[in-house]
């Protein structure tokens, strides 16, 4: 057996391949997430697993990670906050119709498994990955499994609350990580300085455009030197290092893996945050972890997926 199809479903795109037990992704499709309709996402990844050629190939079965909460044991997917997709037993539905072993699990569990066998994990024992996209996911290996806890919701560190009173999360939390130091906070931060600073690099680089004005290019912005964008991303990691230091005190992780659409903002935002957490982190600052971005960009998801088929058709 050395082949997965994997998949990783987000709530922008879904993603399609074939990988190898080395991690050698082959044959990637990706597509918009149909976003109102669950079995348009069905028939999508139906269509999308039939048209990968793995005639003659030895396919050990189908992993995906999904951008939600998944019962693993089950490979039901019980909620997506940002597409609809509830309740739904995918592994039930998949078994049928391609008759082989299938695995699903939450999209940042998997990209936590995809960094530590294939990517910028590799060797290490204790690893905490953490998605930093329009939310915060995160994915805990402990003693190299990973840990999903009693209900299969381990690791959901973006709702961990860092400020009561803080602003609103997603989840109809106050002052979660999420919320604080997410893309989707940047983004409203960014429109904030953007509107009191007209004259600002980051609304030229929007046109003039409030609307358009986003953390993407508040990183764009910070690379070009801009003192404004460069301040602000400082914020961001100031609240990113409070929750980096939650999660070492907690975990004592060997390493600690950022990953997801963030890492464009490179040492502007990882410094910074490396620099807090070492003041923040109990006892001794020696206990801090290595901390670094991810080895393999957005196909930590899919490339997880097909690791977590690898690792369950061993067992
Ligand atoms: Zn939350």
């Amino acid at each position: 057996m050395n082949y997965a199809i994997a998949s990783d479903i987000g709530a922008t795109n879904l993603r399609v391949g074939l990988v190898d037990t080395k991690g050698v992704l082959e044959q990637k499709q990706e597509y918009p997430t149909p976003q109102n309709d669950p079995n348009e996402v069905i028939s999508l990844l139906y269509k999308a697993i039939e048209r990968l050629d793995f005639n003659g190939k030895n396919i050990a079965g189908i992993g995906l990670g999904v951008g939600g909460l998944v019962n693993f044991e089950q490979g039901i997917v019980e909620y997506t906050p940002n597409f609809s997709f509830n309740n739904i037993n995918l592994k039930d539905i998949l078994t049928k119709r391609f008759k082989m072993p299938v695995y699903v699990d939450n999209d940042a569990n998997a990209a936590a498994l995809g960094e530590k066998i294939y990517g910028a994990g590799k060797g290490t024992k204790n690893l905490v990955c953490l998605t930093l996209g329009t939310g915060i996911g995160g994915g805990i290996i402990i003693n190299d499994s990973l840990y999903r806890g009693t209900t299969s919701a381990a690791g959901e560190i973006g709702h961990m609350t860092i400020q009561t009173g803080g602003p609103l999360c997603g989840c109809g939390n106050d002052g979660d990580l999420e919320a604080l130091a997410g893309g989707r906070a940047l983004d409203k931060e960014a429109r904030e300085v953007a509107q009191k600073h007209k004259d600002s690099l980051i609304f030229r680089l929007a046109e003039g455009k409030i609307e358009r004005v986003n953390g993407a290019l508040v990183t764009k912005a910070a690379l070009q030197g801009d003192e404004l964008s460069n301040e602000l991303l400082k914020e961001h990691a100031k609240l990113l290092a409070v929750g980096l230091a939650n999660i070492v005190n907690i975990l004592d992780p060997d390493i600690i893996v950022l990953t997801g659409g963030m890492a464009e903002a490179g040492n502007l935002l990882l410094q910074p945050a490396k620099d807090i957490l070492k003041k923040r982190v109990f006892a001794d600052s020696t206990r801090v972890p290595k901390v670094v971005y991810g080895a393999l960009g957005p196909d930590a998801g899919i490339l997880g997926a097909a690791a977590l088929v690898f690792e369950q058709s061993v067992k």
